[in-house]
């Protein structure tokens, strides 16, 4: 089976395209960059470097394979969404996944697109739903997080209707390969190397004593915003259980049952670096929306097992793996 995986150079592309390689698949990876944070992953698969905005590209990346996962996009966190980058990212966006559609269609290749729960309503409550975890039949029922989760919430709906296609809607994936610096980091990986770098003190205040000083772990907001958080390992085997099911009922979502608040996930951190928490929260820091849980019913019934492992024990082993 000859497999390409688009963003093959990136966080979950390198994971899934290691995860296809050990079962025997023939893994092409095509991506804009070489993948230099990633190369446990990422040496498994035949790498091409492509620009995916170019049509051409597309086609000639996807020619000859049997299946396409497409994990290419200009990515980052909520900072990076929030910021005059949106914009530009959802226009690279729409055009990467047009061209790769395109590209799909005309070799008549099935494939696998990764939408986003920012897809979903920013304000659940403004239709009426008071639901707090996010279920596929409320996706483009209002506004969307950002002009990224519009581009998003068009991809998923648009791909409702094309026969090719597998959607998930994935709410936040971490784990170790992820960006853990700058606007493109997410919060797991921010808040762990937060962590860490706290937990390296200064010695000395240089006045008194030799006493360490820990320096105080910035958070954005008050803390108290809830998300689910979904392990990398058990985001793989959700993603390749909806590509290879033989049923398929639409736009699904990949996501864990585990509701966390920010504050709760700095605090396992701390007792797991063996520091006090010392917190500085940051209210005029970007949030996105406050609230956000994971409905699995339609996963669960269709797909497989729930998700195997703890907010606590990911961020634990994404803790090790950061430098
Ligand atoms: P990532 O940034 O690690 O990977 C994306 C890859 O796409 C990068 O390697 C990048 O170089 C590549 N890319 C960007 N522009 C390209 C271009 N023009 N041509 C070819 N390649 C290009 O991001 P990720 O976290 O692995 O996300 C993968 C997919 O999952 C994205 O579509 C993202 O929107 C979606 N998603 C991720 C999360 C998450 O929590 N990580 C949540 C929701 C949705």
């Amino acid at each position: 089976m000859r497999v390409v995986v688009t963003g093959g150079g990136g966080f979950i592309g390198s994971h899934v395209a290691h995860a296809l390689n050990a079962r025997g698949a023939d893994v092409t990876t095509a991506d804009i960059k070489y993948p230099e944070i990633r190369r446990e992953w990422w040496q498994c698969a035949r790498n091409m470097s492509y620009d995916l905005r170019v049509k051409d590209n597309a086609r000639l990346a996807i020619e000859g394979a049997d299946y396409v996962y497409h994990f290419a996009a200009d990515m980052g966190g909520v900072g990076y969404f929030h910021s005059d980058k949106d914009p530009k990212a959802a226009a690279t966006n729409m055009r990467i996944d047009l061209n790769v559609l395109d590209a799909c269609q005309h070799y008549s290749v099935p494939f696998f697109y990764a939408s986003s729960a920012c897809a979903y309503p920013t304000r659940p409550t403004y239709l009426g739903l008071l639901e707090h975890d996010l279920r596929e039949d409320m996706l483009g029922g209002g506004p969307a997080d950002a002009m990224y989760g519009e581009e998003k919430r068009f991809m998923a709906m648009l791909l409702a209707h094309e026969p090719l296609a597998r959607v998930g809607i994935f709410h936040t994936i971490y784990g170790p390969g992820q960006e853990w610096d700058g606007q493109r980091a997410k919060f797991p990986p921010a808040i762990c190397r937060k962590v860490k770098e706290a937990a390296r003190p200064l010695v000395g205040d240089g006045f008194t004593d030799n006493t360490p000083m820990l320096s105080p772990i910035e958070i954005w907001g008050d803390g108290s915003q809830t998300r689910t958080f979904l392990y990398i390992d058990d985001a793989v085997e959700k993603i390749t259980a909806i590509a290879e099911a033989p049923d398929y009922a639409g736009p699904v979502n990949v996501g864990s049952d585990e509701v966390v608040t920010v504050k709760q996930c700095a605090d396992w951190l701390c007792e797991h670096a063996g520091i006090e928490p010392n917190y500085r929260f940051d209210t005029s820091k970007p949030v996105g929306v406050v609230d956000r849980g994971c409905d699995n019913t339609l996963y669960n019934q269709r797909y497989g097992r729930p998700s195997q492992t703890t907010a606590r024990e990911g961020l634990g082993r994404l803790f090790e793996w950061l430098p």
